[in-house]
């Protein structure tokens, strides 16, 4: 029987239900039922989870709906007093005398999470937090609300991509415009969010005995195999070896088309024939999407009929949808969905692969063990999604044209390693402006373009004074929303080009191996789920530099 998302139910939540529910299991605890209570409270935390992602996925969906806005709110609202418990609940369990038994009960991994997780949160930052949702929310707001004029259209800023690798250099000169317009003219505000974002984390930080928000920023991405110094040290591997080639790469697009200057307008187009883009909209690409996935493997075919069937797949632009995509999940039903902002552009395929990734992950792995392994932390889930965006390569031609399949490989892998840059440069950004949390708006942005200059010394944004200044990290929802987050797509890079090596010498056992890790899911860190995948860490010295060279002879 097929599942429909519409089905999906959980009932709102009350601070008394909370109330009531942490009193159930502090009862079950007490009468000395510890398997009663893991079962009770993973139970509840499904249902809580599911209401909670049913509430953001219908703002998302649309954020100028009242009720659907409204109902956020509420959840926003609540999150931090579900946060208060959950984490009380964690405390009662890692105090519990029997460490050992605990450890058999829910593995040694989630006793990890749980001990960093405890040290995120006191009932005296409950209401900091709740604003700091606020914040992000306003944020989201504001971007899906931009509506740009380009070529006689009104568009959003997904929209504005098909005009930004237009093949006509003009048209891609104005829609920087548009778009630098548009973060002008919000500017101020972006900014005042940010300030308000980054001293109110600071606070908290301070207030739960840390120096700054980034050790806290890294016990909430749950961190527990790596710290700060060995990031810094991955992000000087990125700065020795892809900025290097990705500087050769851009000096070569400038001579080949003959500019005399290659400016930020110009960088969209990879491709000089024009990127290679989905050969029809979006039905279409479900339709190949679904031969893709059939031809892949029989199980990835399947779990696709079932989310496409289901309704599982929001991936059309509409006016008021917030921008940029996403995977969630529904931890009662094990169903994720996915959701995009399709514009005709290759970033389509590209998200539709990554985000598929993200989903089919949760779905091998969920019935793996507790709500805390349906995902592991973010950078293991972003080799599953990056990694499924090359897997797929040999199938492109469903997707591109048999004739694009190789010129889209290439613009893939040379937008990866834009992408690697650019993550290193915003981390190492996030780390300065959070050591520095009393900042002024304009030295932060002064402190942006500086690296800027360092990791992308190709970079010039010609008479485009707004950018000039140093303001580009404002296009970036990570940086507002989820601190810290951004290197975890250039840590599962270096994973999923190793994936993308071994699929070329044997596709069948890159995929089992690949299928593997998504199943499982949570269980591990993320340094031990690359060993049991027999994937190199990228902290280990020389490890990014191996797959680079692999993507730089693929590039010629
Ligand atoms: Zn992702």
């Amino acid at each position: 029987m097929t599942l429909y998302l519409n089905d999906i139910t959980a009932p709102e939540p009350s601070p008394e239900r909370l109330a009531a529910d942490h009193a159930a299991i502090d009862a079950l605890l007490d009468g000395g039922e510890l398997q009663s209570a893991l079962a009770e409270w993973d139970r509840q935390r499904r249902e809580y989870a599911t209401w909670a992602a049913l509430a953001q996925l219908r703002f998302q969906q649309d954020t100028q709906d009242e009720a659907a806005k409204a109902l956020r709110e509420r959840a926003d609202e609540l999150g931090p007093v579900a946060t208060g418990h959950e984490i009380a609940i964690k405390r009662r369990f890692l105090d519990s005398a029997d460490r050992a038994g605990l450890e058999a009960a829910v593995t040694r991994q989630v006793v990890r999470l749980w001990e960093a997780d405890v040290t995120t949160f006191d009932p005296s930052i409950a209401a900091r937090l709740a604003e700091e949702n606020k914040l992000t929310a306003a944020y989201t707001e504001l971007t899906a609300a931009a509506r740009l004029k380009i070529g006689g259209q009104e568009v959003n800023l997904s929209g504005l991509q098909p005009f930004a690798e237009n093949l006509d250099r003009d048209t891609r000169r104005e829609a920087a415009q548009a778009e630098w317009q548009f973060f002008q003219q919000n500017g101020e505000e972006l900014d005042g969010i940010y300030d308000r974002l980054v001293k109110l984390r600071t606070s908290m930080a301070r207030d739960l005995g840390y120096e700054n928000f980034i050790e806290l920023g890294y016990k909430r991405m749950r961190r527990t195999d790596y710290n700060s110094a060995d990031v810094a040290r991955y992000r000087d591997e990125i700065l020795g070896t892809v900025v290097p080639l990705l500087s050769r790469l851009m000096e070569r697009r400038r001579r080949s088309e003959g500019w005399e200057t290659l400016y930020a307008w110009d960088e969209p187009l990879i491709d000089p024939k024009g990127n290679p883009a989905p050969l029809g909209d979006h039905d279409t690409l479900v339709a190949a999407g679904q031969e893709m996935f059939d031809r892949m493997d029989g199980r990835l075919g399947i779990f696709f009929k079932l989310m496409n069937e289901g309704g599982f797949l929001d991936l059309k632009t509409r006016p008021s949808k917030a921008p940029g995509g996403f995977c969630d999940v529904f931890p009662t039903v094990g169903m994720p969905v996915i959701f995009a902002n399709f514009n005709g552009t290759y970033q389509d395929i590209s998200v539709f692969t990554h985000e598929m990734g993200h989903a089919l992950q949760c779905y091998e792995s969920r019935n793996s063990g507790s709500f805390d392994t349906i995902w592991p932390t973010t950078e293991a889930c972003e080799i599953h999604s990056m990694s499924l965006e090359m897997l797929s390569y040999p199938h492109m031609g469903l997707l591109v044209g048999d004739d694009a399949v190789e010129r889209f490989q290439r613009m893939h892998l040379e937008a990866f390693l834009t992408l690697l840059v650019d993550c290193a440069l915003g981390d190492h950004f996030q780390h300065e402006v959070y050591a520095n949390p009393d900042a002024t708006p304009a030295e932060r942005h002064a402190m942006f373009r500086k690296l800027e200059r360092r990791y992308m010394p190709w970079r010039n944004y010609g008479d485009i004074a707004y950018a000039e200044m140093g303001a580009t990290w404002q296009r970036v929802l990570h940086y507002f929303l989820i601190p810290f987050y951004y290197i975890d797509y250039a840590l599962a890079c270096c994973c999923a080009l190793q994936f993308w090596v071994a699929a070329r010498h044997d596709p069948r056992e890159a995929l089992e191996r690949y299928l593997a890790l998504c199943a499982r899911g949570g269980s591990a860190s993320f340094l031990e789920l690359l060993k049991s995948t027999a994937l190199a860490s990228p902290f280990e010295p020389g490890v990014l530099a191996g797959v680079v060279k692999e993507a730089e002879a693929m590039l010629g």
